[in-house]
């Protein structure tokens, strides 16, 4: 994880169509990533959500090399069997607890999920958690005014802290509306297609997912 990362200056000199939407938008600007899969792994669920959510554009964020090559490698080979398929949904390898001002503007973002994350069980390794107070401040800016995080995990601790976090956070109000939730795509999407959640099926282990919305008025 040490090695540096490349990244832009600032966001606006990040060409998105060069590397990663090359067939989508008309521009850089219009193909900008409004749904992020942050930590995304093996890509799962950043190609369930270029299907779930076609206009939007999906960007699978994985700070491990390997893991981001194999996504990006997995989602040029759905591009080639079906011509015209998955142009909106692209991985990069950055760490986003660092670098998301690099990349985007001020509520620009229409969804960020965290799925299965590193639980850091130690209470001194809590602050490196990806989902806490201190950077829901940064994904709240980051978020259009009523944009929304989704966040699932197995561990119940986890689980327990993101809630604790979130219901805290001034910016971000709870989902409990049973029939939104409900009829949501993304979070059947983010029960049942990231690896780590099949992995979880298959141990039969229980999953744990809170929805919250960034509050609907721009500060
Ligand atoms: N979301 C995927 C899933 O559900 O199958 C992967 C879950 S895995 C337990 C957590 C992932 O987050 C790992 O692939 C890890 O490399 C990645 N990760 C951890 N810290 C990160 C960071 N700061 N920026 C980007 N990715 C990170």
């Amino acid at each position: 994880h040490n090695d540096a990362f490349e990244y832009p200056l600032r966001h606006d000199l990040m060409d998105w169509t060069a590397e990663h939407y090359p067939a989508w938008k008309e521009s850089s600007e219009a193909s900008r990533p409004t749904v992020l899969d942050i930590g995304c792994g093996f890509g799962g669920l950043t190609v369930a959500l270029s299907k779930a959510l076609p206009n939007e554009t999906i960007l699978g964020m994985e700070i491990r090399a390997k893991v981001t090559e194999f996504v990006r490698l997995r989602i040029l080979a759905l591009r080639k069997d079906v011509p015209g398929s998955y142009q909106n949904a692209s991985v990069m390898r950055t760490n986003s607890m660092k670098f998301l001002p690099n990349y985007f503007p001020k509520g620009s973002l229409e969804k960020l999920f965290f799925c299965f994350p590193d639980p850091h069980f130690k209470r001194k390794n809590h602050p490196r958690r990806i989902v806490s107070y201190r950077l829901l401040s940064e994904y709240a800016y980051f978020l259009k005014p009523g944009g929304k995080l989704y966040a699932i995990t197995d561990v119940k601790d986890l689980h327990e802290w993101h809630v604790k976090e979130c219901d805290s956070h001034p910016m971000f109000d709870r989902i409990t509306d049973k029939k939104e939730l409900a009829d949501d795509p993304c979070i059947s999407a983010m029960i049942t297609e990231t690896e780590e959640g099949k992995k979880v099926a298959r141990n039969g282990g229980d999953k744990h997912y809170a929805v919250y919305r960034r509050v609907p008025t721009y500060h």
